[in-house]
């Protein structure tokens, strides 16, 4: 087949094509130097360019080039056989090399085009030179912010060998350890050994310095940790280390980082703790020293209380009846003035605790609170609303004993500062954004200037809202400018606020936001369970048949004793004296084996040789079942449970409000013996 190519039959040499060649030979040997010169050239090309493509790397689209090698390649061929046809026509393998040439000029071209985008990024050597020297440049720059930046923070650079146990330091470094290091034989740069490093850190902060390192390069964990050191010099410095490992073929090599002073924030972080540790030894000396005076201001406010209470009963003249009278307002206000003072300071040495996981029964609630305001705004002439049936909703998960103490304080604002009109409460839900209930209470009383609106949430504020305001807080003697500021922080503590919407002369509204949260059934059901149990039958209504039975009284006051038996004489059938909570077991044992034992003992718990607590706790230890009343002085809030845990089973604080005295004695009797 090769055979028809080299085939030369009919074809003349080109020496023999016409006269002419061999009358100018010159011409002929012209064409046939030049062609061999070209097929030389052309074949060398091909050769260098296979040399460069092997030799250079990232040669731009070397496919390309290899096409153009091919086709130099193939042009050389044709100039050869150019140059041996002026003796060897073989004009058809010289067609054979022109089509090879034509197909890969054209190849050449299409590949060549292709690429042409992409050569055309391809920059000269200069332009990469020039790009190298800009890209140097910014290096440095960053590199001198950057060691301005440690420089201005203090902060030092290390790079821990951990092949060598080597740390190289910076400056800053060296400055904050005070160690100069010595010249690492291989880098030259001075390097300090891990272990001299750590003979300065604080013995006992080794071990977390160290785990916390260990954990950053066997745990991966971030290595963020402050420690101690005394530098050489013997100046103590806390040190703040960040820092990260640098592995190298997956193995642990270097562990790099950052050091900074922060000495300065912890000696303010210690004398913050340590002024912190003043503040509430101090808050704590104060709510003692509250909780303290409010009991020794309540054991003769009792005794004041008690004197009023017993002129009121039966009073000599209508002058003794108004002054008695008198004492009792001016006691009561006392005795909120104290109690209010408590709750504040309480609240704000963040010590009261309320239950915001409490059972609330809404309409109970309303109905409760509409009871005790109903005769206030009857006596005003005021129309008075709380519709228990339109409680939007049964159950409310919050501490019901707060939320009255807030409803409360509300309405008799309402009422204290209402002369005419009306005073009304709303509950509605709120289903937009966070769910709430929101209580309402509007009047249309004197009103608040709108500038003092914020204010009269601020403890002890009273508006000076003129002659008319200041008449009818007189004229009720009450009023100390503390119900909103606590009603404010409880609202707070129970997740809520309370807002206040007023115009003078036109009334005011303020409205009690808290979260709607509706407990479980199960909670709804222990919590009724636990009211049930706690409130026995109920106290015998004045007119009712008094029950009479042989009480026990211990109470180490001597006032308070002339009181209890002028106030319980109507329902003792035998009334005893005792001092003590000893000499009260021991009465009570002795009239047991005589045979007539106490129907009810009357125990105060603060009492010299052995106190009420202790008394309750012996009775049921030994099985006692006797209903005991607590009366106890200090009202802080945990004290009733304290003293149903000590086993009493009634409380009543001092001053003792004679009322709820007789019908916790009537309830504790009919407990005994049901008539
Ligand atoms: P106070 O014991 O004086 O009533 P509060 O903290 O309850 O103390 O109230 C602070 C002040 O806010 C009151 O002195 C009164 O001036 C004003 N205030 C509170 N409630 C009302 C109301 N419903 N109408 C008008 N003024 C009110």
């Amino acid at each position: 087949m090769f055979g028809y190519f080299y085939d030369t039959e009919g074809f003349p040499a080109r020496w023999n094509c016409g006269t002419a060649w061999a009358e100018e030979p010159w011409l002929g040997w012209t064409h046939v130097v030049a062609d061999l010169m070209t097929a030389a050239a052309y074949t060398a090309i091909p050769l260098l360019l296979i040399v460069v493509l092997r030799r250079v790397r990232h040669v731009p689209a070397p496919h390309v080039v290899t096409l153009f090698a091919v086709f130099i390649l193939a042009c050389g061929t044709v100039h050869l056989i150019d140059a041996i046809i002026f003796w060897w026509p073989i004009y058809r393998l010289s067609a054979v090399a022109k089509v090879t040439t034509a197909a890969a000029s054209v190849m050449t071209v299409i590949a060549a085009s292709m690429h042409w985008p992409k050569l055309l990024l391809y920059r000269s050597p200069e332009e990469l030179q020039a790009e190298v020297e800009l890209r140097t440049r910014q290096l440095e720059e960053t590199n001198q912010r950057l060691g301005l930046a440690l420089e201005a923070g203090a902060m030092g650079t290390w790079d821990w060998d951990l092949d060598t146990g080597n740390v190289w330091f910076d400056e800053t470094q060296q400055g904050l350890i005070g160690l100069a290091g010595h010249e690492d034989p291989v880098t030259g740069e001075p390097v300090v050994k891990a272990s001299d490093f750590f003979e300065l850190v604080a013995a006992d902060h080794r071990g977390p310095l160290s785990e916390a390192i260990d954990a950053a390069i066997h745990r991966g964990e971030p290595y963020n940790h402050e420690f101690l050191v005394t530098t050489p010099q013997g100046t103590d410095r806390w040190l703040s280390g960040r820092g990260r490992v640098v592995y190298e073929d997956g193995r642990p090599r270097r562990v790099v980082g950052v050091n900074f002073d922060i000495t300065r924030q912890k000696r303010s972080q210690e004398e913050l703790a340590k002024a912190r540790r003043e503040a509430e030894a101090a808050s704590l000396a104060k709510s003692r020293f509250l909780a303290n005076t409010s009991h020794e201001i309540r054991t003769p406010l009792t005794a004041i209380l008690g004197c009023a209470e017993v002129l009121a009963r039966d009073p000599k003249d209508s002058d003794t009846a108004a002054t008695a009278d008198l004492i009792q307002r001016q006691g009561r206000l006392l005795q909120r003035l104290l109690s209010d003072v408590l709750d504040l300071s309480k609240i704000e040495a963040g010590r009261l605790t309320v239950h915001r996981k409490g059972v609330c029964d809404v309409p109970a609630l309303l109905e409760d609170v509409r009871s005790l305001m109903q005769p206030l705004a009857t006596e005003k002439g005021l129309d008075f609303r709380i519709d228990p049936n339109r409680a939007p909703l049964p159950y409310l998960q919050t501490d019901p004993i707060r939320l009255r103490q807030v409803l409360v304080n509300l309405l008799s604002n309402a009422i204290k500062y209402t002369e005419a009109g009306s005073v009304e409460m709303m509950v509605a839900t709120r289903r937009d954004g966070e769910p709430s209930v929101v209580f309402t209470v509007s009047d249309t009383g004197i009103g608040i200037a709108p500038e003092q609106q914020q204010a009269v949430f601020e403890a002890f504020h009273q508006v000076q809202a003129g002659p008319a305001a200041d008449e009818l807080a007189h004229s009720l003697n009450e009023g100390v400018g503390l119900g909103l500021a606590i009603s404010a922080k409880l609202a707070r503590l129970l997740g809520g606020e309370i807002a206040v919407d007023s115009q003078p002369g036109r009334g005011s509204a303020f409205r009690l936001r808290l979260p709607l949260v509706v407990p479980s059934r199960e909670k709804i059901e222990s919590a009724n369970r636990r009211l049930q149990e706690a409130t026995g039958p109920s106290p015998a209504a004045s007119g009712e048949a008094v029950r009479r039975g042989k009480l026990l009284v211990a109470e180490d006051t001597a006032s308070i004793q002339h009181l209890l038996k002028r106030i319980l004489a109507r329902h003792a059938e035998e009334l005893c004296f005792v001092q003590d909570g000893a000499s009260a077991l021991s009465q009570i044992s002795a009239a047991k084996e005589a045979g007539r034992p106490f129907d009810v003992l009357l125990l105060d718990m603060n009492m010299p040789v052995m106190s009420g607590y202790e008394a309750a706790r012996r009775l049921r230890d030994a099985g006692e079942t006797l209903p005991i009343i607590a009366l106890t002085a200090s009202a802080m809030v945990g004290d009733r449970e304290r003293c149903l845990e000590a086993g009493c089973t009634e409380y009543v604080a001092k001053p003792i409000d004679w009322g709820l005295l007789e019908s916790a004695v009537q309830a504790s009797l009919a407990s005994r013996a049901p008539l």
